[in-house]
């Protein structure tokens, strides 16, 4: 009945109002970091539940001074990517239900509404069509290197919109997806710092570092302007002053490979249960891609310090670090600042990345880019 909330936003309200007015560009990459003609938004209320979806003309929000999200942060959101196909020229997504489901869970730990997964990939996929132009495609003819390297990032969010300075669940929200250009993480490895545990943490046991809340995020930029001052790209999280144990660099999960005593090789990385770091799209993707084509290694996540990584370079049983996520792809770390003493992350190919991040950065690019056939690779 119309007093009962509608429970979910439905695709197939969806309307759409396309933009007279298209941003010019002759080389979408000189509009990085900008956004695309167009965004989708959905608002819920309390009373009502969803509202119709729409895409329309990128353009402001009107939002009131008071609006809950600008004074508690009830702000969450997504980061995926767009890619063509190799072979056919469609569009794809990765594992966009893994985004779905991560958001809905973001919402509800800062109290705002949920939605069901399903419609919300299949909006997703309707706005991604309507903004394929931004998506350079040379046509049938070869597939170029600019295609290759080419996405479109996604953004989903949703904030509270309430006005009320009273602190309390918000009886009103908005959920949008906006997308821009950004470019590819193609430069040299990483150097990290480890963060100071006594002096800041950017996630704790019980915290909401496992939510992708925009208040995991603001808080860490003074720490990594600080690190990006000193020469480091990335600030290696770590959590507890006395155990030191390592969460996550920067916007990205973690991993290390070392030869253990038993003599196996091991890839490492922290645990989902302390609820410290983002249970990472790509995270999951590399350690069930290792488990299924790579045996022989043994995939752990644990809790492990950084103190460990420091002797596993002194015993020589280091084998090579990365970070992995949407942003930075998989990422080489080449040094590791660790209190006070750089140390050295082996690089065996070339100088640029370990063995098994080169290995599974492709394995992973060959899915994004549909060279092969893979369940992960979403046709939009
Ligand atoms: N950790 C943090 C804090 C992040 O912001 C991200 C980026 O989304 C990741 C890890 C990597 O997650 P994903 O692989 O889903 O992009």
């Amino acid at each position: 009945s119309s007093d009962c909330p509608v429970q979910t936003f439905r695709a197939r309200d969806l309307t759409i109002t396309r933009s007279t007015n298209l941003k010019p560009f002759s080389d979408p990459r000189t509009m990085i970091g900008s956004s695309t003609d167009h965004m989708l938004k959905v608002s819920w209320s309390s009373s009502t539940g969803w509202g119709a979806p729409e895409i329309v003309p990128y353009a402001p929000i009107p939002l009131d001074p008071a609006a809950t999200v600008l004074h508690y942060a009830n702000e969450c959101f997504e980061g995926m990517k767009a890619y063509r196909n190799k072979n056919t020229g469609k569009i794809q997504v990765f594992r966009p239900d893994l985004n779905a489901k991560r958001l809905n869970m973001s919402a509800d730990r800062i109290a705002l509404p949920s939605f069901d997964n399903d419609e919300f990939i299949t909006l997703l996929r309707a706005y991604v069509v309507v903004e394929e132009r931004w998506l350079a495609w040379s046509g049938n003819a070869a597939f170029t290197e600019a295609d290759e390297s080419d996405f479109l990032y996604l953004r989903p969010m949703m904030i509270g919109t309430t006005p009320r300075l009273g602190l309390a669940k918000p009886n009103d929200a908005m959920l949008l997806i906006i997308a821009c250009k950004f470019p590819s993480w193609h430069s040299r490895p990483l150097r990290l710092l480890a963060s100071s545990p006594a002096e800041t943490v950017r996630a704790w046991p019980g915290g909401f570092g496992f939510a992708k809340v925009g208040a995991n995020y603001g808080p860490t930029l003074q720490y990594q302007n600080h690190a990006a001052s000193l020469g480091y790209d990335q600030v290696l999280w770590l959590f507890d002053a006395d155990k030191r144990y390592v969460t996550e660099a920067g916007g990205a999960n973690f991993f290390v490979v070392w030869r253990t005593d038993d003599g196996d090789v091991e890839l490492v990385t922290a645990p989902l249960e302390a609820k410290t770091v983002l249970d990472g799209v790509t995270r999951r993707s590399v350690i069930e891609l290792v488990r299924e084509r790579m045996p022989d290694i043994r995939v752990t996540e644990r809790q492990f310090s950084v103190d460990e990584i420091a002797a596993a370079v002194d015993s020589q049983k280091i084998i090579e670090a990365f970070a992995c996520g949407t942003a930075f792809f998989i990422a080489p770390v080449g040094e590791i600042g660790i209190t006070g003493r750089d140390v050295k992350i082996p690089l065996k190919v070339e100088g640029k990345s370990g063995v098994y991040a080169r290995t599974i950065k492709r394995w992973l690019e060959e899915i994004f880019y549909g060279e092969i056939d893979h369940a992960w690779g979403v046709t939009v």
